[in-house]
């Protein structure tokens, strides 16, 4: 559970590999409360795996402080080596020993422990991680789940204040993926510790964080609850990085977005240019056919769960949207496209300028609320309840 108080904190950061011209992180700013799990995202090369070896110790910072627990381990004059950061680290590939069995992997990082203790811990860290039942085979001899599991006990054995994963899934097939996301979030819980998971993949960002960090070209883009990352990212790069985006053209009239996707009142938060983009999400929107309707119907991919639409709009963007299975609509028909949501993001070519309300909210544009400390300057809407705007034949 996340407190107030800050376990790490990256201020400042600036890290150049000798051999490269790009810096692989530029003016990392960066906080994680204690007890809170965080997801790092973004595409390959951004800089994430070196924001953790920054944390643990790995690398040195060219500019910049690290901070653990409120004292400075890196930068002002200070380096504190990986040993004493009290920070446990899961690689991608875990780097397991191969020829030490489970329980010698997990007993790894104990020697400091007196025998008995070492072997008492050692338990402990077996019955926490389920594998109770396999402390004497060698890591070949174990499942990709089981294997990650020693991993999370190896280094969950000193107490680190602080666990770092580095893509701690990656090995894993979809199913397992599932199951060990469950089983990691409700161990971290469970330990209260707080987290650093490094991934690419969205879902299981959303799906593990309590916050999640967005990072772009060595930058941190967004860091917010996945819920508001999706929903309101603070620019076209987030909203396109975490998910199908699509951008419909709105002009502002008044306090009014006209759009063909209905009129919404806009709660502007600077001054707004007079065409926005609102940003719509797979899920914002269903269908229904209707020969009145202004949209059509491109294409239907059925996908078992869900069905994906691609429909075209009056105005010229293809919405690209999943209904229910049981919305069948062939392509060739004029549907009415409905808005789901009460307030959707709306940006101009850079950053997202503010939100949307649905038709009969007060408009007046209202003063801005809190920011969040971590979030570049994103307001998100405090309430957001499911309203229905319809966008009707014109
Ligand atoms: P991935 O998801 O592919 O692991 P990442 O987001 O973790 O990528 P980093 O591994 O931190 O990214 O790399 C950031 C940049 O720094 C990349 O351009 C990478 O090529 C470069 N880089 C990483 N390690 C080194 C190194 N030891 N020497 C030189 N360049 C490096």
């Amino acid at each position: 559970m996340r407190t107030t108080q800050p376990a790490i904190q990256l201020s400042g950061v600036w890290k150049r590999y000798p051999s490269t011209e790009e810096p692989a992180v530029r003016d990392l700013h960066l906080t994680v409360y204690r007890g809170e799990i965080l997801a790092l995202l973004g595409p390959s090369g951004c800089g994430k795996t070196t924001t953790l070896r920054l944390i643990a110790g790995f690398e040195r910072p060219d500019a910049g402080t690290v901070a653990l627990n409120g004292q400075v381990v890196a930068g002002e004059g200070r380096f504190v080596p990986p040993e004493r950061r009290g920070v446990g680290m899961v690689f991608q590939d875990y780097a397991l020993f191969p020829h030490l069995t489970v329980a010698e992997n997990i007993a790894f990082g104990l020697s400091s422990l007196p025998r008995a203790a070492r072997r008492e811990r050692v338990r402990e860290l077996l019955r926490l991680t389920g594998l109770e039942d396999v402390p004497d085979r060698y890591p070949h001899q174990l499942s990709g789940g089981q294997q990650q599991r020693v991993a999370i006990a190896r280094a969950l054995g000193p107490n680190p204040q602080v666990l770092l994963l580095d893509e701690p899934f990656s090995n894993l097939d979809t199913e397992l993926r599932l199951q060990m996301r469950a089983e990691l979030r409700r161990l971290l819980e469970h330990l209260r510790i707080t987290a650093v998971l490094v991934t690419h993949d969205q879902q299981e960002a959303m799906a593990i964080a309590d916050r999640m960090a967005v990072m772009l070209a060595g930058h941190i883009e967004q860091i917010d609850t996945p819920e508001k990352v999706y929903h309101y990212p603070v620019n076209r790069a987030v909203a396109q990085f975490v998910g199908q985006a699509t951008f419909v053209p709105a002009r502002l009239n008044g306090v009014l977005a006209e759009s063909d996707l209905g009129r919404f009142a806009f709660e502007p938060r600077a001054s707004s240019p007079e065409l926005v983009e609102l940003l719509v999400r797979p899920r914002d929107v269903s269908l229904e056919a209707d020969p009145q309707g202004i949209a059509t119907v491109l294409s239907r991919q059925f996908q078992g769960s869900e069905t994906v639409y691609l429909v075209q709009l009056p105005c010229g963007v293809q919405l690209q949207t999943s209904q229910p299975s049981y919305v069948d609509i062939p392509p060739g028909t004029r549907v009415r496209v409905r808005c789901n949501r009460a307030r959707l993001a709306a940006f101009d070519r850079h950053a997202q300028i503010g939100v949307t309300a649905p038709p009969g909210s007060d408009s007046r544009p209202k003063r801005s609320g809190p920011v969040d400390e971590n979030s570049s300057g994103h307001h998100a809407p405090s309430d957001n309840p499911e309203a229905s705007t319809r966008a009707t034949s014109r």
